[in-house]
């Protein structure tokens, strides 16, 4: 493909995605391929001749789509949402185009810099302490990652190296082994699974403890699990903290955690993955309360933010304890304006890393502030008609308040009733939702994902929901 032909395709492709977005709806939200399915459609080997252009593209058609779920469909409710906006796709191109691996500031200055500056920008629209942005000149800064799973192993590790040079100078005769192996993590018991498995990967141990009656981790737990392990010789060092759980879209108590994590000398890191888009609305913000308490901040635009996978914000408030973690310094990626801006491969755990801020930078230009507090309100608002629409149906509860885009409801029945529910649902592919479990109980959840999502979307959905309820246990009178 030459440039010429390039020009070609690339109209023909953006085609071809307006075109998919513009009618999702039409597809079936979620495949009903089997396993294997796609082998078969494809040679056993790679051509040994080029094929054409055209015949790549209709195999996206013929080959693709059949196994693609439709993150994007209105009538997606599964997990969470994942970001997405023209600006997004056109910004993705540009930095597909521009190529650079910015690791270093020499490496693509434009890529350091223009994500220095949109951290801050997302920082400041967060209302994040100024201790967090690198323009305030106290150490602080943001990172976009991969992933918030990435973002806790990246604070997690910060905060073993931290408090393993803390162990070191007090004990100097200690192994480094046995200082590890002394260390505590905390989390909740609604954490997201990477929090376990950033222990794993950090070789510490992750205990998960217990929440109050509304899934928030509170101080005194939190109070009570590290004077049991100061108490058995053991050294509490890191509490990842959840704002917006995967579960039930809870929050931990920040204030209280924070104060306690600040007298015990624990590195608080604070995942809002989904969440935290919400921030941006001062309405939603005073759920932030106590991040200035937090040592680590982090949540994915690519989730709530219309910016696409992949973009996670992290930021810290001493970039020196990630340097610090994770400094090498080989000759050749050594340049002669080290110290004066920062060099990011320090700050996270590959050295590659792609140009993403450029998505964050046009997303914020092109919707504005006011046009991602617009988006985050009307989604809020269709999981709240969702939410009543359930609720009016006595057959059904609403288990936990609709704070923000999620619904958890559940038949008043057992759990199996409410697994053959879901089941059914999935099974006739018009919408598409996962469930979750909050300690015995099995719920259904509903999540408002796609930005295209309108409230006839809603109540195609709830319609949809109820029917299948029907024909499971009978229509409402009958109960
Ligand atoms: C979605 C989610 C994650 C995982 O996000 P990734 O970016 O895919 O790692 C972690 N924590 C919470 C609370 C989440 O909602």
């Amino acid at each position: 493909m030459n440039a010429e032909e390039f020009r070609k395709a690339g109209k023909e492709m953006v085609d071809y995605v307006a075109d998919y977005l513009e009618n999702i709806r039409e597809r079936r939200v979620l495949p009903t391929v089997q396993p294997g399915y796609l082998r078969q459609l494809i040679p056993a080997q790679a051509p040994e001749e080029p094929d054409s252009w055209q015949q790549v593209l209709q195999d996206v058609e013929r080959v693709i789509m059949p196994g693609v779920t439709h993150w994007n469909s209105p009538q997606f409710h599964a997990y969470f949402p994942t970001g997405n906006s023209y600006p997004a796709i056109v910004a993705d191109m540009l930095s597909d185009a521009i190529g650079c691996i910015g690791f270093t500031w020499i490496a693509s200055p434009a890529c350091t810099e223009l994500e220095v500056a949109m951290m801050d920008w997302l920082g400041q629209a967060l209302r994040l302490p100024a201790a967090f942005l690198a323009s305030a000149g106290h150490g602080g800064g943001g990172v976009i990652q991969g992933t918030a799973s990435e973002a806790s192993v990246v604070g997690l590790l910060s905060a073993r190296a931290r408090a393993t040079r803390r162990l070191k100078q007090k004990h100097p005769d200690w192994l480094e082994s046995a200082v590890v192996g002394q260390l505590v993590a905390y989390c909740s018991d609604q954490a997201h699974s990477s929090a376990e498995r950033a222990g794993l990967l950090a070789g510490v141990r992750m205990r998960q403890l217990q929440t109050d009656n509304n899934f928030s981790l509170r101080g005194a737990a939190l109070r009570r699990a590290i004077e049991k392990d100061k108490s058995m010789g053991l050294v509490p060092f890191f509490l990842l903290a959840t704002l917006g759980t995967t579960p039930s879209c809870a929050f931990d108590c920040l204030p209280e955690l924070g104060a306690v994590c600040e007298a015990e000398g624990l590195w608080m890191h604070v995942d809002a993955a989904y969440a935290g888009s919400a921030f941006i609305c001062p309405e939603f913000r005073p759920l932030l309360d106590g991040v200035g308490l937090a040592d680590s901040f982090n949540f994915n635009p690519h989730k709530w933010m219309l910016v696409n996978f992949d973009c996670s914000a992290m930021w810290v408030k001493r970039a020196n304890d990630l340097v610090d973690a994770f400094n090498v310094d080989p000759l050749y990626l050594k340049h002669d304006k080290q110290g004066l801006v920062p060099d990011y491969r320090h700050w996270q755990i590959p050295l590659g890393r792609r140009f993403r801020s450029l998505k964050l930078w046009f997303v914020l230009r092109m919707f504005g502030l006011s046009g991602l507090r617009a988006h985050i309100r009307r989604h809020v608002a269709l999981a709240k008609l969702f939410g009543e629409l359930v609720g009016a149906d006595r057959r059904f509860e609403v288990v936990t308040p609709v704070t923000l885009g999620l619904v958890c409801f559940r038949l008043k029945a057992k759990n199996e009733v409410n697994e053959a529910l879901l089941k059914q649902i999935n099974d006739a592919g018009r919408i598409h939702m996962v469930p979750s479990k909050l300690r015995q109980t099995y719920i259904l959840r509903f999540a408002v994902c796609a930005s295209a999502t309108e409230e006839s979307d809603i109540e195609l959905a709830w319609g949809e929901v109820r029917d299948q309820a029907t024909r499971l246990v009978g229509p409402p009178d009958r109960l």
